[in-house]
């Protein structure tokens, strides 16, 4: 088994005010977990800037050109409440798009089996022509539409295990039966979407979970919910949503996930991945805002993917 990982320093550029829970340090946080010598296997490569072109994959032009317009020559700008820009955000945004995109050439030209992409920000709120919750670009939404594209992929499932629903990628798949969108998530909590009742054109499953579930009740719904309708769609390729803030540690919420509970959930997308999809497995940074919780979450998570 190979498992690549994508980090770009430049990411480290993506500015936020002080405070702000989506830091530089997330990044930091990850790279030094995964400098441990258990990790020295990993198969590491620069994150790829993407061409500006990429974004069109899930967002139309003129959202683009509002993004881009955004960005100050210097300090942060506002985008909404919690959404900002620096000068180097453009940059920052077309490599995590780069990193989401070239792990999916990886996994279908045989170069890897499962790659793990760290890099921020994380992309799962920003639906096709809004920037919201700290999201700029979709970056999972770009690389399933990548894999269509230039891979032939028919089915793509998305399975967002972040604490928050990933309200952009429902947004954005919310008619397109050719991807399935799963997500577990605290309800209620920001952004206030993820009913199971919000099933778009039957492809979308949302597992909403109470405030202090834990790990037993998070693997109930993902056993109940979740792998049963993977297992029916039969994917070609799996890409997680990689948020890690449903950790016990993480101040955004009040889910009581382990390390261990991601590093469970990890093992059974590699089996359905084995099963349909020649053990294709794309794994994006989401959330995560406890730098310890964060690590050690990331750890688990990347180490089973080494695992095969
Ligand atoms: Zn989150």
């Amino acid at each position: 088994m190979v498992t690549r990982l994508y980090t770009n320093s430049i990411c480290l550029e993506h500015l936020t005010p002080p405070g702000h829970p989506e830091r530089p340090d997330r990044l930091r946080a990850i790279d030094k977990v995964l400098a441990h010598e258990v990790f020295a296997p990993l198969d590491r490569a620069e994150a790829p800037m993407a061409r500006e072109t990429a974004v069109l994959l899930a967002h139309p032009e003129n959202y683009a050109r509002r993004v881009r317009d955004a960005i100050p020559a210097e300090g942060i700008a506002r985008i909404d409440a919690d959404t900002t820009v620096s000068p180097k955000s453009w940059e920052v945004a077309l490599t995590a798009i780069g990193g989401a995109m070239a792990a999916v050439d990886d996994v279908f030209t045989g170069k890897a089996d499962n790659v793990f992409v760290a890099t921020r920000p994380p992309g799962h709120h920003a639906e096709k022509d809004r920037a919201m919750g700290f999201c700029l670009f979709n970056h999972v939404a770009i690389a399933a539409r990548h894999a269509q594209e230039a891979h032939g992929a028919e089915r793509v499932a998305i399975v967002d295990w972040d604490v928050h629903h990933g309200n952009g990628t429902q947004d954005i798949f919310w008619d397109d039966p050719t991807v399935l969108y799963c997500s577990t998530h605290q309800m209620p909590l920001y952004p206030g979407t993820g009913a199971a009742s919000e099933t778009g054109a039957g492809n979308i499953v949302n597992a909403p979970l109470p405030p202090g579930a834990d790990g037993e009740v998070f693997r109930q719904a993902f056993e109940e919910k979740i792998l049963p309708r993977i297992d029916d769609f039969r994917p070609d390729l799996i890409i997680i949503s990689a948020g890690f803030d449903a950790h016990h540690r993480d101040p955004l919420a009040e889910l009581n996930f382990t390390e261990e509970d991601f590093g469970w959930a990890t093992a059974e997308l590699m089996e359905r991945a084995g099963r349909s999809a020649g053990n294709r497995l794309v794994s994006v940074l989401e959330g995560g805002y406890d730098l310890e919780g964060l690590a050690l979450s990331a750890a688990a998570h990347v180490g089973r993917l080494m695992k095969g």
